[in-house]
Parts: structure tokens; sequence; C-alpha cells
């Protein structure tokens, strides 16, 4: 009797189980072809960092270390430099700037806390996810690897825009 009662129970089961896969067929798919088809990432993303700087190209990190203080991972590592040169020709937008700006992405969570400290607008998060490494030593990305304008645009993601917001408790973006 009561392996008649399993047989039933777990039937049921199967039936109840399919019924739910069957349901999401007719439903609008996520799966994207990636890399072959780009992926959409929505506005407010955070990938890897990027380190701005302004309309001369000079970078807006003043090293004041406010973003490594935040960092509730200790990933940043900042050294401070001068640069004694007239504003034009200095490579920050201050005399005082990061001769090296390293973040660790083997630690990084990817809060944005940093991005919140600064003052200067000099970092904030970019949209590249694709920062699997077949080394953990390479996780680590140097200013070089940070500066926007050293960072190569991926064609592999696109973001999406406002009204394509999907699949989200967040809709204000
Ligand atoms: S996103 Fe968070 S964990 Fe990553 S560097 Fe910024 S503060 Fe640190
Ligand atoms: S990125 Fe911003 S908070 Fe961090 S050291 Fe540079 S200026 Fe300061």
């Amino acid at each position: 009797m009561s392996i008649i009662t399993d047989v039933i129970e777990s039937t049921k089961a199967i039936i109840q189980g399919m019924g739910v896969t069957l349901s999401y067929i007719p439903k609008r798919k996520w799966t994207v072809e990636y890399p072959d088809e780009p992926v959409t990432v929505q506005p407010r993303y955070r990938g890897q960092h990027l380190l701005h700087v302004d309309e001369l190209g000079r970078e807006k990190c003043v090293a004041c270390y406010l973003c490594a203080a935040a960092c509730p991972s200790e990933c940043i590592y900042i050294v401070a430099a001068d640069d004694p040169r007239p504003p034009t020709e200095r490579i920050g937008v201050d005399e005082r700037y990061a001769s090296v700006y390293n973040i660790d992405y083997g630690r990084c969570i990817f809060c944005g806390y940093c991005v919140e400290a600064c003052p200067k607008d000099a970092i904030t998060h970019g949209y590249n996810f694709e920062l699997s490494v077949y080394s953990r030593a390479d996780l680590l990305k140097t200013k070089d690897d940070l500066l926007i304008t050293k960072q190569l645009q991926s064609k592999n993601y696109r973001v999406a825009l406002s009204h394509e917001d999907v699949d989200s408790e967040y809709k204000e973006v």
C-alpha cells in the first residue's frame, strides 16, 4: 500500500515540477549567446572601476586616500606624489596625484564605497565585467588598467537604455 502511495506522490511531484518548467517555455527568454551576442548591463551596474581625467586629460585623483579609507576590503593601494610643474603640464589637476593606484579585484566586493567617498569624482564604476584570469596575481589592476583613457571598450556588452530596465525590482533608472 505504501509503495502505491509513494508512486502516486512521486508522480504528482513530477507533474507539478514539469508544470512549472512548461509554464516558463512561452515566457520571454533572457539567455544571451555571450560572447557572440553582447550582454546588456543596467546603467547602475558596478563593473571594473574607471579613473577619470578632466577636459585637458589631467588625472582627477588627488591622492587623498579617502577611497582607500572607505574600502571595507582594503584592496586599494595608493602612492601619492608631487608634480610641481605648471597646471597645464601636470599629470593631475592638482600638484598632488597618485603615482600608483592599484585595485586588487581578488578582494574587491564592488560595493561602491570608494566611489561614494571620492570628493573629486575621480573614480566611478565602469561596466567591464570581463575580469576572469588564470592567475590570481592578474586580478591586481594598476593605474594603467584603470585610467579611462587607457581602457579599451569591449564589444561584448552594451548599457541598457532606461526604458529597457527589465526584470528588476528597482525601476528608477
Ligand atoms: S568597490 Fe568596494 S571593495 Fe571594491 S575597491 Fe571600492 S570600496 Fe573597495
Ligand atoms: S580616487 Fe578620489 S578618493 Fe581616491 S585618492 Fe583619488 S581623489 Fe581621493
